[in-house]
This record gives structure tokens, sequence and C-alpha cells, in this order.
């Protein structure tokens, strides 16, 4: 778990104060921050920069991937030798970005090595993660999902968890309508998948259902976004993480990885395209679900598969079907009898 966290509008001041005590001499803090953020002085100029502290802004048009970890960690031994710690400000992408690249700086190797489950063997350096938009719960998760050159797949560990998360509801204000109903929908879509689970334990089901009822309250129950909103999503994230730390995803995360490895389709975006069409498993929330996309006007991208190849459906169909946690979770230790990969094929086609 996430050792140390704070939460409250203009949390984010506290920054300088939180970092002081673990500068080590000589050693910059490195900022990476979403470029989004790039032109936007109200959160560049807090940012409490001393001696040779960088910030990196970090194009996040591609979901991080492994090359890019390596590159920056190849950077960041190059330019600094050590650093006293990294920071993340963005959305789940920069959270996972910054706990791989801190992890990095103290493993050998690529990145890509370490996807999977406890391949990580020690601490990377302190890491803070701040979060700029509510839903993924990168922020508090023991993953940081990269795409390498053979699997979009999390470096999971206990080591991958931040030492430090600043929770700042401000922060996630002005984040565009679609994106935020997108990423509040994977909360939504964890919590789903980790209440009809089979992993489901009484840890997970506490904070899988406290996260269900803030999605609903924000995405069914109101009718206009406010700060009150973007209080109750951030803490929605929070808890679906939680919830999922102590059980799995299920079937719409395995089927948009694979959607996602060979179509580059965005996760919250990816996920939504499938859920929509998971009645079968998941029949309660796919029509809670339908509900929030009518209420908030939303347009799904419909028939993405449309023009996929034979090469691709196989590629997309072995990365998804590689996710045996996920269909464990889902589907019960019978799950490869029950997903197979013709019927895969179909569901992807129907998208
Ligand atoms: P994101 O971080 O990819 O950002 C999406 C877009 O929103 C970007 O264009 C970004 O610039 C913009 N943005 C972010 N904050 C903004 C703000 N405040 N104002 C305006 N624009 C803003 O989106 P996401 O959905 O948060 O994260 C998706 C990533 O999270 C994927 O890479 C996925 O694999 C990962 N993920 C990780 C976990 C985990 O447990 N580690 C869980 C789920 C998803
Ligand atoms: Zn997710």
């Amino acid at each position: 778990m996430v050792p140390r966290v704070i939460y409250g509008r203009g949390s984010f001041d506290d920054l300088c104060d939180i970092l002081a005590p673990k500068r080590v001499p000589g050693a910059p803090f490195i900022f990476l921050v979403d470029a989004v953020f790039a032109g936007r002085e109200s959160l560049v100029e807090r940012i409490p920069l001393s001696g040779r502290d960088t910030i990196i802004f970090i194009n996040t048009a591609d979901e991080p991937k492994t090359k890019q970890v390596d590159a920056l960690r190849d950077r960041l031994c190059g330019e600094f030798g050590t650093v006293s710690g990294i920071i993340g400000i963005g959305g789940g992408s920069i959270m996972d970005l910054a706990k791989a690249v801190g992890l990095m700086m103290t493993h050998e190797g690529s990145s890509a090595q370490y996807q999977g489950w406890d391949l990580l063997k020690r601490p990377g350096v302190y890491r803070v993660g701040i979060p700029t938009l509510s839903g993924t719960g990168a922020e508090v998760s023991r993953t940081a999902v990269l795409t390498g050159p053979e699997r979009k797949l999390g470096l999971n560990s206990d080591y991958t968890t931040f030492d430090q998360v600043v929770l700042d509801p401000a922060l996630t204000k002005g984040a565009p309508n679609n994106q935020r109903f997108f990423t509040g929908m994977d909360c939504y879509i964890h919590c789903i998948e980790s209440l009809n689970g089979t992993y489901l334990n009484a840890f997970s089901k506490s904070y899988g259902e406290k996260a269900q009822e803030l999605c609903e309250y924000v995405f069914l129950h109101k009718d206009t976004w406010d700060d009150d909103s973007d209080e109750a999503l951030m803490m929605a994230s929070w808890h679906g993480g939680m919830s999922i730390a102590y059980s799995q995803v299920g079937v719409a995360h395995a089927v948009s990885y694979g959607m996602a490895f060979v179509l580059g389709t965005h996760h919250g975006i990816g996920n939504a395209i499938v859920f929509n069409y998971l009645e079968e498993y998941y029949p309660e929330g796919v029509r809670k679900f339908h509900d929030m996309i009518a209420k908030w006007g939303i347009d799904l991208p419909r028939h993405v598969c449309a023009a996929c190849t034979d090469k691709q459906f196989d590629t997309m169909i072995s990365v998804s079907l590689g996710m045996a946690p996920l269909w464990e979770n889902a589907l019960g230790k019978d799950w490869q009898h029950i997903m197979t990969a013709k019927k895969l094929r179909q569901l992807y086609e129907q998208m």
C-alpha cells in the first residue's frame, strides 16, 4: 500500500514541505509532467524547483512504453548519476511512467524484463504521484502498466507503489469531458469486475462497493459536473484501485488489453468500447453503464475492429488470453473452457 498520502483542495502547495526531508545533497528531483500542462503557468510555476531539479514534459499521445522508460532511465543516470526522487504529475499514463522510471533507476536491463508479477527485486528511488485525472487508480496500485515489445503488461510488485501520493482534486478541473468520462468509467469497470470476480474478498469488497457508489453518484445521480464531482471521483479512483489491489480486473480489461496492443486504443476508451458488449458477463453493471453513456451524451466509437486482418485478430486474442489471472478472476478456474479463441474472435468482431 502507499505509505503516505495527503488529500485536499490546494494540497499541491504542500509539495515543497513534503520533498524537503527527502532531498539527497547533490541529487535533483525530477518532475515528469504531462505535456498538456506545459503552457499552464498556474500549475508549472507552483512546482517547487531547487538546484538542478528538472521538469521533463511528457507527451501522452501514446501510453507509456518500455522503450520510453528505459530511455528516460538512461538519460537521468547519464545526466545526474542519481536522483533524489521522481515526481509524476498527470493522468494514469504519467503515474505509471513515474513509477516505472523510479523503479528502473535501481534495476539493470530493460523494463520489459520486469513485465509480469513480482519480478522486481528491490525498491526504486523515492517516488511521488500527483494525479490530474481520476479513475485509473494508478496512483494507488501496485502495478505500472507498460506496452513492451511483446505485450502490454504491468510491472506488478510490492515495490511498485508510490512512496507518497498528493490528492488535490483542484488539479483535475478542466480535464476534457470525454476524457474525464472514459477515465471515470475505467474506475467504474474496476469496481464491477472486482465485485463480480471469483477473487473477491472482504477487503476488496469494502473498497469496491464504496468506489461504485461514488461513480454512480457522479455519473448517474448528479446532473452537472462541479467541484464536488471532482472530489468524489478522485476518491472513487483511490477506492477502486484499492479494491483491485487485492482482487483483479476481469473480462473488459483482458479484452481491451489485446485491442490496445494491436490498435493502440487508449485504456479508458478501450475498456468502455469492450464493456458495452459484456451484458452476458456483467448484466447489471452494463445496464447502468448504458444509462451513464446516455446521460452524458457520450459517443462511443463502433466497429473499431472492422478493418482488422486475421493476423491482427490472432495477436489480439493471444495477448488477451495471456492475461490468465484476469480470466480466472472473471470466469473461475475453468475459464479456458469458457473463453475460447473462437468466442473471443466473435466478441472482437462485434466491436
Ligand atoms: P492519460 O494519463 O493517458 O491521459 C489522457 C489524456 O488526458 C492526455 O491527453 C492527457 O494530456 C490529458 N489530461 C490529463 N490530465 C488532464 C487535466 N487535468 N486537464 C486536461 N487534460 C488532462 O489517461 P488515464 O486514463 O488517466 O490513464 C490511462 C493510462 O493508465 C494507461 O496507460 C493505462 O494503461 C494506465 N492504467 C494504469 C493502471 C494501474 O493500476 N497502474 C490502472 C488503469 C490504467
Ligand atoms: Zn483499468
